[in-house]
């Protein structure tokens, strides 16, 4: 195990140990099964297909589709045209989804096949449609792929129809759960605005059980709805580097404003969500989510003894973490290590920026990095608590520290993927996670004179 990494100092700088991300055509993938009716196309080999359905699987505990432009050693030395237009021809002929959303691998994008020109000489069945994406695996990370698919929504389906603007907000919610996604819909449906948000994977990577086996569960966007929200009042960009792009496309394209903000992670994060939706329609905040508010901070001041001053390592996807560590801040903890495996100078300078201004010295931000500096960092200067995804838990046993799951993915735990991390609800959530992590360890470790029944 990884008790053995090395207490010396070593800087490795040829490569990553234990990436903190995964690659790119796995968040176009998911991104994709947020449109109803769609069948991912992973345009590569089918290990690579493999690899990302097996992922999201294991995450959602829930069958996930996508079908493979199957490279061989042929297709490695002339290109996969061929095989994406039987791929786009067998796809519709047996799957009969309303929608294909193709996305490159590492193999194609270094062949350099033209995607969008092999579409175009595709037979695709009237009434159908393909979309793409390039999702090249050496760029960025699986929420720079999501990104890009989000996008291609975007240029391929977007469009104004030139008439006044809709009273109507599109939400694009950034890579989180399908249960933030619920939750997200929830606080819009509160405050009476109308919506249309995509991707949306709720009723898709959750369905229930019924009984009955639907390759295309209920949920996802529409294709109409995608379309329609080029004639929407207002945009709602959620998360810089999942959902921004597609925003700012959705602006320049159809003229649809869009307001860049933090996925509603904490207190802060969600109250600017609610304020943004109250501007721009010109809507009361209802009374039951000032209620729900009220229970946050009375929930803060209950508990505020388990965790404030603990000192607390931080890793995951930047739209995930930026919000979860100003949450932190306010909960009066010491985010002392901040980290995210998906490349960007803006998350160390927003992160660095924060723990400034909350005049916390020696924390350290860094974009890009991997878990064995994150592992060697907790080793050096030992932290009360982790919080990232289930590849921390081997830095948790290996250091002893309590670990909060959060993120993705997430293998090794139940029901986390229907549980909202965002909104008001998600602040009770993590402050019950965050508190009880801690107790937990204090009654494992305190004498039998101190073992308390009421903490
Ligand atoms: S990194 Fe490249 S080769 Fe590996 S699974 Fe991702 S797309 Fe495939």
């Amino acid at each position: 195990m990884l008790e053995c990494i090395p207490t010396r100092k070593v800087e490795h700088t040829a490569g990553k140990i234990n990436p903190a991300k995964a690659c790119q055509p796995l968040g176009a993938m998911y991104a994709a099964l947020g449109i109803h009716g769609c069948l991912p196309h992973s345009h590569g080999s089918q290990g690579c297909c493999a690899y990302h359905r097996m992922a999201l699987t294991r995450h959602f505990r829930d069958p996930i589709m996508a079908s493979s432009s199957s490279f061989t050693e042929g297709a490695s030395v002339f290109g996969g045209a061929a095989n994406l237009k039987a791929s786009i021809k067998n796809v519709f002929k047996i799957y009969n989804p309303e929608i294909m959303a193709v996305h490159t691998t590492c193999l194609s994008e270094t062949i350099g096949d033209d995607v969008p020109t092999i579409i175009k000489q595709s037979e695709v069945p009237e009434g159908k449609i393909v979309i793409h994406a390039n999702t090249p695996s050496y760029v960025g990370s699986h929420v720079t792929g999501f990104s890009n698919m989000c996008k291609a929504m975007v240029s391929y389906l977007a469009e104004s129809d030139g008439r006044a603007k809709k009273e109507r907000v599109n939400i694009l919610p950034g890579f989180v759960n399908p249960g933030d996604m619920r939750e997200i819909k929830r606080l819009v449906r509160e405050l009476g605005v109308e919506m249309t948000v995509f991707p949306d994977t709720s009723n898709v990577v959750d369905a229930p059980l019924t009984g009955r086996y639907e390759m295309y569960p209920e949920g996802g966007a529409t294709v109409a709805e995608i379309r329609d929200s080029g004639n929407s009042k207002l945009t709602l960009a959620l998360g810089a580097w999942s959902s921004e792009a597609a925003g700012a496309l959705l602006q320049e394209k159809c003229g649809v404003p869009c307001v860049p903000l933090k996925i509603p992670i904490g207190l802060k994060a969600t109250d600017e969500f609610i304020m943004a939706l109250k501007d721009g329609f010109g809507v009361p905040v209802p009374r039951s989510l000032t209620i729900e508010r009220g229970q946050v901070v009375d929930t803060l001041i209950d508990t505020h003894f388990h965790y404030q001053g603990k000192k607390v390592a931080v890793v995951g996807d930047p739209d995930l973490v930026i919000p979860l560590t100003e949450f932190l801040l306010t909960m009066g903890m010491v985010p002392a290590y901040v980290m995210t495996g998906t490349p960007g100078q803006r998350f160390e300078s927003e992160i660095q920026q924060m723990l400034d201004e909350a005049g916390i010295k020696d924390g350290v931000a860094k974009a890009e990095g991997d878990l064995f500096e994150l592992h060697k960092w907790v080793k050096d200067n030992p932290v009360d608590l982790l919080i990232g995804n289930t590849h921390c838990k081997y830095i948790a046993r290996a250091e002893d520290v309590p670990l909060v799951r959060f993120g993705f993915p997430i293998f090794d735990r139940a029901v986390h993927y229907l549980m909202p991390v965002v909104g008001y609800r998600g602040c009770l959530r993590l402050i019950e996670q965050i508190s009880n992590a801690l107790l937990e360890r204090r009654d494992r470790d305190c004498k039998d004179e101190d073992y308390e029944l009421i903490l």
